[in-house]
C-alpha cells in the first residue's frame, strides 16, 4: 500500500485520539511546553535532533502532535509510533517506567502494523536509512531502542518484506520492458 494524504487521514482516524498537526515551529514549541507541563509527554526526534512527534496525556486526555513541514512517510511513521506510546499508556503497559523499553514499544508497534497493512517498500526503505542514520548519530534514547530492534526478528522480517518487494518490482520492470520491445 503506497502512502497518501487520504491513507495517512484514514489512519489519524483510526487512533480515535485528537492528532495535531501543526504548521509553525513556534506554535509546535508551545506545544511542546504545555505538554512538559503536564508532565506526562514523550516527544520523538528525527535523526537530526529536529522534534517531529509527541505524545501527550493530559489530565487523562490524549493527544497526539505531528509536525507538519515533515515529508507524508515521515509523519506516517511518526503518527504510528505516537499511536504506540498512545496505546502503552492506555493499556497502563510495563514499559511505562523504563523509557527505553516505551520507546521500543512504540517502534515495534509502529514496525508490526507496517508490515500487517502491507505498506509499501518505499516506506520501509526510508525507515531502514532513518534507524540506521539514527544509530550512527549520538548516543540517544531512540538509538539505544534502535540498537535492540536490530536485533530482534522483527526487524529481519522488515529487511526480508523489504527485499521481496524489491524483487517484485525488478520482475515486474523487466516483463514491462520485455513488452515495451
Ligand atoms: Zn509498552
Ligand atoms: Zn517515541
Amino acid at each position: 500500500m503506497k502512502i497518501t494524504r487520504k491513507i495517512f487521514e484514514l489512519e489519524k482516524k483510526k487512533i480515535n485520539i485528537p492528532v495535531f498537526e501543526l504548521t509553525y515551529k513556534n506554535c509546535y514549541k508551545k506545544m511542546v511546553k504545555f505538554c512538559k507541563e503536564s508532565k506526562k509527554y514523550i516527544y520523538d526526534f528525527d535523526d537530526t535532533g529536529n522534534t517531529v512527534g509527541l505524545y501527550c496525556n493530559y489530565k487523562k486526555n490524549h493527544f497526539i502532535f505531528i509536525y507538519k513541514d515533515i515529508t507524508l512517510k515521515t509523519k506516517l511513521w511518526v503518527l504510528l509510533h505516537e499511536r504506540g506510546h498512545y496505546l502503552c499508556n492506555k493499556n497502563k503497559c510495563s514499559c511505562l517506567n523504563k523509557l527505553q523499553r516505551h520507546e521500543e514499544h512504540a517502534t515495534i508497534f509502529a514496525l508490526k502494523y507496517l508490515l500487517n497493512n502491507n505498506y509499501d517498500e518505499a516506506l520501509f526503505d526510508y525507515i531502514i536509512n532513518m534507524i540506521a542514520l539514527t544509530l550512527n548519530a549520538e548516543e540517544s534514547l531512540h538509538a539505544r531502542a534502535y540498537s535492540k530492534i536490530i536485533k530482534m526478528k522483527l526487524w529481519q522480517k522488515c529487511c526480508d518484506y523489504l527485499d521481496q518487494n524489491y524483487k517484485k518490482e525488478k520482475l515486474l520492470n523487466k516483463g514491462k520492458n520485455k513488452d515495451g520491445k
